[in-house]
């Protein structure tokens, strides 16, 4: 069950947990007309601090653009309302939630008479403990998104429909997440998550052309990898990269960097976490848990003690 808080901020005011309901005829329950974020907040030694909420909060006024939803705060009014909401429950680590999407108003397909309405909730989320075991994840029988059919790169609530497929068939066939292809057959990503392979010492991930979403992790991943030397490719990739790579791992905000040890029951190099994805892995969790310094400033820092 969902850890609550005391808060939730709706619309520039903070209201109680319990207070955070919207009517069944609203739209966005019938048409999954919403667009939305997760966010992370990470415990350092000297406080706590959000992960590049700039990013993601810019990521969610692109969704709302592509879906012609006016959202009546910029990005950065949203960054601060998530540090006010944090603040007021005084809890981290945690996940952070905001979401806008179309209201109580008219039952049409057409959203554009129906209020669009801003939420943000944060709730705890214990420190990840990084599973060297890896993952064995299945290449899904279901497409991603067509590029021509709804747009990969808005963080839509529609669009987890297709995810749920992915995810609720990896897991009844023992899998414990599924790779979908994109529609030409090319690789494109797991049902919440990016995908990395290397071979050759070269590190491979999926272009957004490949009806992917444009990750935070994934463009913090570039980063990385491009100031520890290693050449980095985005390309489009057959299905078999997958069987012949060295080393393959998820990235997200939920999965952080994970490694993969087989797909399809075939291992992935020695099934253990790579050279390339440990050093990846690594510099990635001493930048959110402060171990090196914040020399990105992708941490916001929360006053919550
Ligand atoms: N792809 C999909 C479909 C996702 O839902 C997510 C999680 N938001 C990702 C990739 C990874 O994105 P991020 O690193 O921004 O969490």
């Amino acid at each position: 069950p969902l850890e609550t808080t005391a808060h939730i901020w709706h619309n520039g005011k903070l209201i109680r947990w319990e207070d955070a309901q919207i009517h069944v005829m609203s739209h966005v329950i019938h048409y999954g007309s919403s667009v939305f974020e997760g966010i992370r907040c990470y415990q350092q030694p000297g406080g706590a601090g959000v992960f590049r909420l700039q990013e993601h909060m810019a990521r969610l006024v692109d969704s709302a653009k592509i879906y012609r939803m006016p959202l009546p705060y910029t990005a950065e009014q949203l960054s601060d309302a998530v540090v006010d909401v944090i603040e007021a429950n005084g809890v981290a680590p945690c996940y952070i939630r905001p979401i806008a999407f179309r209201g109580y108003g008219e039952i049409g397909v057409n959203p554009l008479k129906s209020p669009v309405e801003v939420y943000i909730a944060n709730f705890p989320w214990g420190k990840y403990v990084p599973g060297d075991a890896g993952a064995d994840v299945c290449v899904s029988s279901w497409s991603r998104l067509a590029p021509n059919t709804m747009p990969s790169l808005a963080k839509a609530g529609a669009n987890y429909m297709n995810s749920q497929l992915i995810r609720m068939e990896a897991e009844i066939n023992g899998y414990s997440e599924g790779i979908a292809l994109d529609v030409n057959g090319y690789l494109s990503e797991g049902s919440g998550e990016n995908l990395f392979l290397v071979r050759g010492g070269v590190l491979y991930t999926t272009p957004l052309a490949n009806s992917v979403l444009n990750g935070i992790t994934r463009s913090s991943v570039l980063t990385i990898a491009k100031e520890l030397g290693i050449t980095v490719v985005e390309q489009a990739m057959p299905r078999e990269m997958l069987y012949i790579c060295d080393e393959a791992f998820f990235t997200g905000t939920a999965a952080e960097v994970t490694h993969l040890r087989s797909v399809d029951r075939i291992t992935i190099g020695d099934g253990k976490m790579g050279p390339i994805t440990r050093s990846i892995h690594d510099e990635f969790f001493a930048l959110v848990n402060g171990t090196k310094t914040d020399r990105f400033n992708w941490l916001t820092p929360v006053n919550v003690r």
